[in-house]
């Protein structure tokens, strides 16, 4: 632990970290990209299977809706819409399938109480009020040599860290239970599986770069309190 809070070891895996995420972040671009002109052979477009999924699944009163710019699909639980991007919402690319099943499966883990997600509720509030202060009590602590205000800076700083590890497990089971549904009712066939699931990976594997890069910054954070 003490080699971890190392001044220099914790900026090397800082570096480490934002270079893992800046991979991700371009891998998951270029593999929606390739994935978004390949095409199902069923031919229905990804709102629609979203249609199909949530209807299976009872979840009638959920909306479909159509919003702008690239990898901004979401689900809104407390309006209660699905939102699938431009490139989302009329493509018959298994990349866009995979995607709107993968939002439906967030509105499935609601509708059924799955716990990590009534975990990352509970934590939300305080992690988006972290964000917003951490930073000004960490900087005040240390220009005005108030280590009280920097510590309560860097705990609220690592609410932030710990919503986005619960966020993990909530991502990674969305996508389970998309490809398992996407399978299942034969949306789409052999290798058209396959491309669904590599932009998925590829999507999640953003979420463990962010975490990676805020569990670096943390040990940073930590290790100025041990100088002297
Ligand atoms: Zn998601």
């Amino acid at each position: 632990m003490e080699f971890l809070l190392n001044g220099y070891t914790t900026y090397i895996l800082v570096l480490i970290a934002l270079v893992f995420s800046l991979y991700a972040s371009f891998n998951v671009n270029s593999t929606f990209k390739k994935y978004s002109s390949v095409y199902s052979s069923r031919g229905h477009t990804a709102a629609q299977i979203a249609r199909q999924i949530l209807d299976s699944n009872g979840l009638y009163d959920i909306d479909i809706v159509h919003v702008n710019g690239n990898l901004t699909d979401h689900y809104d639980p407390k309006r209660k819409i699905i939102a699938l991007s431009s490139t989302v919402y009329d493509s018959t690319s298994v990349g866009a399938i995979g995607v709107a099943a993968h939002e439906v499966g967030h509105a499935i883990q609601y509708a059924k109480g799955y716990i990590p997600i009534k975990i990352r509720m509970l934590i939300l509030p305080v992690a988006q009020f972290g964000s917003r202060i951490w930073i000004f009590l960490f900087i005040l602590g240390l220009l005005f040599s108030l280590p009280l205000l920097r510590d309560i800076g860097i705990i609220l700083f690592a609410a932030i860290v710990l919503f986005q590890l619960i966020t993990l497990p909530v991502e990674f089971n969305a996508s389970n239970r998309a490809i398992k549904t996407i399978e299942s009712q034969g949306i789409l066939y052999g290798e058209e599986v396959k491309g669904a699931r590599k932009t998925l990976s590829a999507a999640a594997m953003t979420y463990v770069a962010a975490l990676a890069v805020s569990i670096t910054q943390l040990l940073r954070l930590i290790s100025t309190t041990r100088r002297r």
